[in-house]
């Protein structure tokens, strides 16, 4: 399946197909105009690396990997400087594409690093974790981390080309296809009722691995992120912002459990879907109903519902203060996103904190 993201002369093609990767060449080959191919990738994606490797080198295509170590510190400023580096000591020109073969991470910084290497090169996405697949490798937000925060410093930069391979998710461990799931689901409580049912029925065999239910949910979903992306590019209207369901919330419970592997990020949206629409139902604004389907699918899937099932149990102020350092945060309010219902979500700015906090108190812990 092949999926269009409409910007103009920046516009690229998202390639969706399990077993892919081993014939990536097949698309890679004509952007790589006989050059030699700089792969950036990290140590847990080295079987996949040597796949695709493997695959440029049968079309006779030569190329380069660039190794990092895993995780989230690998999106700093030593990181993107030693890839910036190595992408200049391999001679990378302008108009060369790097590949970013890995999740989130390896997506985020090596954007980054093609946003200024040279003033800009092309860069084509292979994401490999189902969160990659199905968010953060579309739609051109790259930025690393700092002392003050996460993603603070980054550009947007499009991708030439995104591929991505569900095959490669066999590899990936179950948490993390979990996690990955809770975006998916999102698209479906934005806009989208219907595939929401759609998750209803197919979530537990895609994440069981079938292959048809994978590539169902990632085609869906990122058709979903190229309109939304396409309608408001740069986040100034309003309609990007609405990918942001769940994050306030989530981004303090991740906070709290300081950005590390107590809570992984799609965990921490889950939860705070949940708790997005039970603030919703306090508000007067969505069914009990709807807040509470919402939250039985996320437990059914094995995703945290809510502050207990995520394993907070900080103090309402606690985690009103994270939401207060929220980069959002602009002029003393907090944009929120809440919902009239599932597939009914809007931006909201008149939200108070304390509000949010009377709320979190009646949470169960
Ligand atoms: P990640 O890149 O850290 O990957 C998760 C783990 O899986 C890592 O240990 C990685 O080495 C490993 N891995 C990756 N692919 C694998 C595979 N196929 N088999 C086995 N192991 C594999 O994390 P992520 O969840 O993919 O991404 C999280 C990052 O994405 C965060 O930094 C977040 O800020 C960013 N993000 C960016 C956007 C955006 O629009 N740019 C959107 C959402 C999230
Ligand atoms: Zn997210």
């Amino acid at each position: 399946k092949t999926v269009t993201v409409s910007l103009g002369d920046r516009s690229y093609p998202i390639h969706i197909e399990a077993g892919l990767l081993p014939r990536a060449a097949d698309y890679l080959a004509p952007l790589a105009r006989g050059r030699r191919m700089a792969i950036v990738t990290d140590e847990n994606v080295r079987p996949h690396l040597a796949v695709l490797q493997a695959s440029l080198e049968a079309v006779g295509v030569a190329s380069e990997a660039i190794i990092l170590p895993p995780g989230e510190k690998t999106k700093s400023w030593a990181m993107l400087e030693h890839v910036c580096d190595r992408l200049l000591e391999l001679g990378v020109e302008r108009s060369d594409h790097v590949v970013a073969l890995g999740g989130g991470v390896i997506g985020d910084l090596v954007g980054f690093a093609c946003s200024i290497v040279k003033r800009g090169c092309r860069f084509v996405q292979i994401p490999t974790t189902l969160l990659s697949q199905v968010d953060s490798s579309v739609g051109g937000k790259t930025a690393i981390n700092t002392s003050a925060g996460k993603n603070l410093i980054g550009a947007f930069h499009q991708p030439a080309m995104v591929l991505i391979d569900p095959d490669v998710l066999d590899t990936l461990p179950a948490r993390q296809v979990r996690a990955g799931y809770a975006e998916v689901v999102k698209y479906g409580l934005i806009d989208d009722f219907a595939f929401f049912e759609w998750c209803e029925t197919n979530g537990s065999a895609l994440l069981a691995g079938d292959a048809d239910a994978r590539v169902h949910a990632i085609a869906h979903s990122v058709a979903a992120k190229a309109r939304i992306v396409a309608a408001d590019e740069h986040e100034t209207n309003g309609i990007r912002a609405l990918l942001n369901l769940g994050h306030t919330f989530g981004h303090a419970l991740e906070a709290e459990a300081g950005f590390s592997d107590r809570l992984l990020h799609g965990e921490g949206v889950a939860a705070g879907c949940a708790l997005a629409f039970r603030y919703s139902v306090r508000h007067g604004i969505c069914d009990r109903q709807d807040a509470e389907r919402v939250a039985a699918h996320f437990r059914a899937i094995g995703l945290p519902d809510g502050l207990a099932a995520a394993g907070i149990d900080a103090p309402s102020a606690t985690l009103v203060e994270h939401m207060r350092h929220d980069k959002k945060m602009a002029a003393g309010t907090l944009p929120f996103l809440l919902a009239r219902g599932i597939g009914q979500t809007y931006l909201d700015k008149t939200v108070d904190l304390a509000d949010v906090a009377a709320f979190l108190d009646a949470e169960p812990r």
